[in-house]
């Protein structure tokens, strides 16, 4: 076993983590939903929604019969909601080719929708006590740290480096343990923004803590500003108060999530209202909110809503085709039925307080 991995599991023996919801209890379904939903997100923000998501679909089975809805309500809020889709495509593949067993072949793991080379090593380790590797941001960050490696780890290079690195250290017994304490050395102690070396137990070989450049490392990636985009949302409200959302195409943002009718231009969203107002003569009322912006990974969306009240709900569906009516308050509940995406889920409360952004 290298110097590296023996003080990294002396150090999880003592301080690693070893009552997350998901290390109890530990089968390859349990393991792979965790490891899908910590993609990009902090274990405290995980644990509800994995607790709620696991009541809700205890097995691969349970997810594979659920409606793409229902499984992507659970998602609602957690972003990246590719993640919720592939989960759930994954289950029924695992139904249909697997007789619902999660695979324990690397190859069979690694094929399923959604799954990377370094989830697929962490759900194996970590469930079936296979030895793989893992490299995951936190990971990467550690490593980059150690071995004081310059330049963006994203990098083709440097990434097959670490790739290289990560086997190296990955031990020849414990795989499970060494998954978790490596993830967790990177979370809880060689994080981000405040390492803390004092009480990392790999500083001694640590050449970016030797060197005093640990801020040096990882190296940022190369800065690119994000676009900014632009969305109308049209709200639209009936006589009893509920809002009509439609379901998003599965390609692109948000996909397969409900939202309001959107448009590019203010021009195109007002033309569409003028198309209702020609053929309705009940009363509403319309108010241009002022805009939003919601940020992704590669570009801000800066959201223009625009309030209308009153609809008529036959005219409405002439004009703008099939949706739902959806209460606000369910809406905003944790039972909602149907997935939103998180501006969404803003707008509406905001709605209900009459507060305009
Ligand atoms: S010594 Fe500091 S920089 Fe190096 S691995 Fe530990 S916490 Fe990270």
């Amino acid at each position: 076993m290298s110097k590296f991995s023996e003080q990294v599991l002396g150090w999880f023996d003592l301080h690693g983590r070893h009552d997350l919801p998901w290390q109890k209890t530990i089968t390859p379904y349990r393991v792979w939903v965790s490891e899908i939903m910590l993609q990009q997100t902090q274990v405290k923000t995980v644990i509800p929604y994995y607790e709620r998501f696991m009541r809700s679909f205890p097995t691969v089975e349970a997810l594979a019969q659920a409606s793409q809805d229902a499984v992507l309500a659970h998602w609602a809020g957690l972003g990246y909601y590719a993640r919720g889709r592939n989960l759930h495509k994954s289950a029924m593949k695992i139904m249909a080719d697997f007789e619902g067993r999660f695979p324990e072949s690397y190859d069979d793991v690694l094929a399923l929708p959604g799954i990377g080379r370094s989830t697929a090593g962490a759900i194996l380790s970590i469930a079936l006590q296979q030895r793989h590797a893992i490299l995951d941001g936190n990971v990467k960050r550690v490593l980059s740290r150690y071995l004081a490696l310059e330049g963006w780890t994203g990098n083709k290079n440097n990434e097959s480096f670490l790739w290289h690195k990560a086997e190296e250290f990955t031990p020849i017994s414990r795989f499970a343990d060494y998954t978790q304490a490596i993830m967790d050395l990177g979370a809880t102690v060689c994080t981000r923004t405040k390492p803390c070396c004092e009480t990392c137990p790999v500083r001694s070989g640590c050449l970016a803590n030797q060197q005093d450049r640990v801020r040096d490392f990882p190296a940022k990636k190369p800065k690119k500003e994000k676009p900014i985009k632009q969305a109308y949302f049209l709200v639209l409200e009936n006589m009893e108060g509920k809002l009509f959302l439609q379901q998003r195409s599965q390609i692109g943002i948000w996909g397969g999530l409900w939202s309001f009718p959107e448009y590019e231009s203010h021009e195109s969203c007002l033309n569409k209202m003028k198309k209702y107002e020609s053929q309705s003569t009940s009363l509403h009322s319309l108010v241009e909110w002022n805009s939003f912006r919601h940020t992704f990974s590669h570009y801000h969306l800066d959201i223009f809503p625009v309030v209308v009240k009153g609809i008529d709900e036959n005219h409405a569906l002439q004009v703008f085709g099939n949706g739902e009516w959806a209460c606000k308050v369910a809406l905003n509940s944790q039972q909602a039925t149907l997935g939103v995406p998180a501006p969404v889920t803003k707008l509406v409360r905001l709605i209900r307080e009459c507060k305009n952004v």
